[in-house]
Order: structure tokens, then C-alpha cells, then sequence
């Protein structure tokens, strides 16, 4: 299998050690690329710091047209990169055709944001002794921006940083993930087909222990890490001076209010919460993982979800029948098959799945877990679903902020005052009203509190990170 190149300032280059890349349903190879060698990470940082200047001044319709570039070229080979993304992720067909679409709409939006950033002006004269002077406020980079991305979105979560950068004018070096590194190559392909001067994108395959190396560099002043929690801890700590956005995991809950009980909602809820607790084999930040359910509606819910989640269909992800693949590896699907017997083991009843099969592990759903078990207060990354009554909506809110993550939350409700009780109670970053939490646009600031991160993406929110603002003050006019 010939190695799929990687980018070092734009350019397609070769490194030195070999990896291959595995499909994580039956583990044969699906591709091939190399590390960078530490003269090529030293090439693309040079050449980032090198080309800031001209990157900032790049006028809006270039980087706009970069960006329009992108998302039309990715619309073009939408069914191949799906196809990558299933074969290196394991990630069913059909998650990763919505996955692709949603890259697509991610360049586009960015080259909206790129013609439409610019700054803002602010009057001063509402102090009498400011007559005559006004504020203008304009935002520039700070510089080249480090990308570091998870393996579970292996193209979107790296659209999700090189997208702004661009739209703000900053260099960005990109290190995805080592399971899942092609997706990325494919999009440094699309992006070396731009006009973008060289230095401004790098996309550099590299293992774990030699990812530190960048995180120091200070000619990286921004980095933007999505991944787990300790990984991002140590790099917030290990570079105090930089600007940091982290990007971390959670266990993100629903809550079915008291006023949630018509038999249609209640299906409807289950299907959402099925659905959404299992599609990517529960490998995402915002699948959902604890249901807090109004004690009078719990037992009518109860089999709803159990109905729901037997439904699913877990096997091949190339398959278009298949609802739930594997996850990444088989030790991953053993954590989670440890975790569940732990829970069961505690007094947790099993109400559906708990088979593994390799690094396959079917949709399961436990009730009545201990609040002690690992299933209940730490991140399962997998398809599970903790079920457990609340007395009233209070309680539902404060089981929900009972974690050490604060991502996003749903919260099924009609009653407005209840959802605005939610958005002011929730410690999360996000309240999506009437279905699950795991949904993000990039028109929103995304991000979490306490254990879930630090600062927000979304596309203006990580332009606004990206950059800093500067004021102009004018007198006299
Ligand atoms: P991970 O932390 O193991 O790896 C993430 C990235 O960090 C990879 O590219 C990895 O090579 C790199 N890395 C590892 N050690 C490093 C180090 N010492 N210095 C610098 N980089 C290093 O995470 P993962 O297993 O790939 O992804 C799963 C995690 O990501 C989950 O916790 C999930 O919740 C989280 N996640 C969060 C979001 C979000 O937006 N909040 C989105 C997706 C995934």
C-alpha cells in the first residue's frame, strides 16, 4: 500500500517511519502514510512563523476563495471521503456521509465569516471629555495557530480549527490523530489545490510522544485542542503563557421534565435518545450517556428506550443497514465491557446489550446504576445509556450538574419557564430544549465548563480566538 502523502507548508512530503492505518471493525490495513520527521516539523513551523505577516493581510476574497474552494472540492468527493472516514473511524456509512456534508457547509460558512469579519467601531464621546473620539476596534492573529484533533470526527474536528484560521488569516499546523490520520491528508490535498501563499497550512502525522514538541514551540502562540481531558490538563499546563482552547470530553445527560408525558413524546424522545447515545458507537463528546427521567413518566419510558435501542442495528459500518460499528479498538470496546460488568456488578440493572464481539460492543442500557459506578461520573465513550428517575425538574437539574464534565445537556420540555430555568441552572456549555445534546452548528459558540474545556469554537468564536483585538482611537472628528 503506497503512503499517502502529508503536508509540510503546503507541499506533499514523505517522512520516514511508517504507519499504517487499520479499519477498526475487522482491523485489515485501509491506507498507509508516514511521520513527519523532526525536520519537517521544523520546516512547517518555521515557514507558519514566516508567511503570519503576509497571511494577515490576506484581503477577504482570498481567503474567502480559498475557503469556497475547499468546501466545493470536499461536496465533489463527498462519497469518497465518506468512504475514508468510514474505513479508518469504523463509523457507520451513513454518520460518515452526514460527517462529510457537514465539512462542506463548515468551508462555506468560513468564507461567510471571512467577508463579513471586520471589526467594530465604538463611540467614545458618551464621556464629556471624550468629544470628538472614537473607537476602532479591529481583531488580528495572533499568530500560527497548533490544531490537535481526535480520532472520533477525523475530518470535521479538524475543519473545525483549519476552517477559522483561514477565514482569520492565521497559519495553521494541523496533527491529527494517529488512528485516523487520512481524512486530514484528504483535506490538505483539497487545500494545497488553493492559492493560499506556502506556510500557511501544515498537516503533519505524528505519534503521541512527539505531539509535546509542538505544544512548546513558541512560534505556535495559539493551540487549539480537541481530545481527551488529562491530555488537555498537561498541555494547559505545560504552556501557561499561550492561548490555550480545549476542547474535552463529557457525559452529557437528558432530563424528561414533569410536563414530557404524552405517549407520542415519549416514544419520540426514546427514538431521539437511541439514536443519539449510539452513533458513533457512543464515540462522541455530546453522545448522550445519563438519562434523568420525571419519576411519573419513568416506567412508561423505560421499555420505550429499551424498544428503541434493541432496534438498532450494530454490525459491518460499510454496511447501509448498520446503525452501530465498532469502536476504535478493542481495548476501547474492553474498557466499556469493564465498566458496564462494574456497574452490574454494583447493583446497576442490565436491561438491554452487554455482549462484546471484538471491538464491536452492542447498544446497551442500564438502570438504576450507583452514582459510585464509573458508568454514572465519568466519560463511557461508548454505547451506553444510564437510565435513572428524578423526583422533579430540580432534581433532574442538579443530577445533571452532578458531574465533573459540563458540556451541552437536553432537556424535553414544553413549559418555557422550565427551559429558561434550565439555561440559567445547567453548568454546561450548551441547552438544546425539546432533544439530545449532541448537536452543534458552527454558528454557535460550542465548548464546556468545569472538566469538559476551556473557551469555545464554533466559527466566529474561534476567529475570536484566534485573534486579538486592537483598538484605534480617533480624535478630533
Ligand atoms: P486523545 O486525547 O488521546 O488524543 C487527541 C489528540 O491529542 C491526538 O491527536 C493525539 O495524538 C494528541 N496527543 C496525545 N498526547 C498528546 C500530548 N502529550 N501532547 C499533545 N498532543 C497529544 O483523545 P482521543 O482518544 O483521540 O479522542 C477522544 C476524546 O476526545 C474524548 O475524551 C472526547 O470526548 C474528546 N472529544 C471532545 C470533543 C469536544 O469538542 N469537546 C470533540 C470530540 C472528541
Amino acid at each position: 500500500m503506497d503512503p499517502v502523502a502529508f503536508y509540510v507548508a503546503g507541499r506533499p512530503e514523505h517522512g520516514a517511519d511508517p504507519v499504517t492505518v487499520r479499519h477498526p471493525y475487522d482491523g485489515h490495513a485501509v491506507g498507509a502514510t508516514t511521520n513527519a520527521t523532526p525536520e519537517q516539523v521544523e520546516r512547517a513551523i518555521a515557514a507558519a512563523h514566516s508567511v503570519s505577516a503576509e497571511a494577515a493581510a490576506l484581503p477577504a476574497h482570498a481567503r474567502a476563495a480559498a475557503l469556497d474552494h475547499v468546501s466545493r472540492r470536499l461536496a465533489e468527493r463527498a462519497d469518497e471521503i465518506a468512504q475514508l472516514i468510514t474505513a479508518e473511524n469504523g463509523k457507520p456509512l451513513k454518520w460518515a456521509r452526514a460527517e462529510a456534508a457537514r465539512a462542506v457547509s463548515t468551508f462555506r460558512w468560513a468564507a461567510e465569516e471571512a467577508r463579513r469579519f471586520a471589526g467594530d467601531l465604538q463611540r467614545l464621546d458618551t464621556d464629556p471629555a471624550a468629544t470628538g473620539r472614537l473607537a476602532v476596534v479591529r481583531r488580528f492573529p495572533r499568530g500560527p495557530v497548533l490544531g490537535i484533533s481526535p480520532f472520533n470526527f477525523p475530518l470535521n474536528l479538524v475543519a473545525h480549527k483549519v476552517a477559522p484560521a483561514i477565514a482569520a488569516g492565521a497559519p495553521i499546523v494541523v496533527k491529527p490523530a494517529p488512528a485516523t490520520p487520512l481524512s486530514a491528508l484528504l483535506l490538505g490535498e483539497i487545500l494545497a489545490e488553493t492559492d493560499l501563499p506556502e506556510g500557511m497550512f501544515s498537516v503533519l502525522p505524528l505519534p503521541n510522544d512527539r505531539a509535546a514538541g509542538l505544544v512548546s514551540d513558541p512560534r505556535l502562540p495559539v493551540v487549539s485542542f480537541t481530545g481527551s481531558g488529562p491530555v488537555g490538563a498537561s498541555i494547559r499546563r505545560s504552556v501557561p503563557g499561550k492561548h490555550v482552547t480545549l476542547e474535552l470530553g463529557g457525559n452529557a445527560a437528558v432530563l424528561l421534565c414533569a410536563d414530557w408525558t404524552a405517549d407520542a413524546d415519549l416514544t419520540w424522545a426514546a427514538s431521539r435518545i437511541a439514536t443519539f447515545s449510539n452513533y458513533q458507537a457512543g464515540q462522541s463528546c455530546i453522545a448522550v450517556q445519563r438519562v434523568f427521567v420525571h419519576e411519573w413518566i419513568y416506567d412508561g419510558f423505560l421499555p420505550r428506550l429499551v424498544a428503541a435501542v434493541s432496534a438498532l442495528q450494530t454490525g459491518d459500518p460499510f454496511s447501509d443497514a448498520t446503525d452501530v460499528g465498532p469502536l476504535i479498538t478493542e481495548a476501547a470496546a474492553e474498557r466499556v465491557e469493564s465498566w458496564v460488568d462494574e456497574a452490574v456488578a454494583a447493583g446497576a440493572t442490565l436491561e438491554v446489550g452487554g455482549l462484546r464481539a471484538g471491538a464491536t460492543y452492542p447498544p446497551t442500557v442500564l438502570s438504576r446504576a450507583p452514582k459510585s459506578a464509573k458508568v454514572s461520573q465519568e466519560e463511557v465513550f461508548g454505547p451506553v445509556l444510564v437510565v435513572s428517575p428524578v423526583t422533579d425538574d430540580e432534581a433532574g437539574f442538579a443530577a445533571i450538574n452532578d458531574s465533573a464534565f459540563g458540556l451541552q445537556a437536553g432537556v424535553f420540555t414544553r413549559n418555557l419557564q422550565t427551559a429558561f430555568a434550565a439555561h440559567r441552572t445547567l453548568q454546561v456549555g450548551g441547552v438544546i430544549v425539546g432533544d439530545v445534546p449532541s448537536y452543534r452548528a458552527d454558528q454557535m459558540p460550542y465548548g464546556g465548563v468545569k472538566g469538559s474545556g476551556v473557551g469555545r469554537e464554533g466559527l466566529r468564536s474561534a476567529i475570536d480566538d484566534y485573534t486579538e483585538p486592537r483598538v484605534m482611537v480617533l480624535t478630533g472628528l
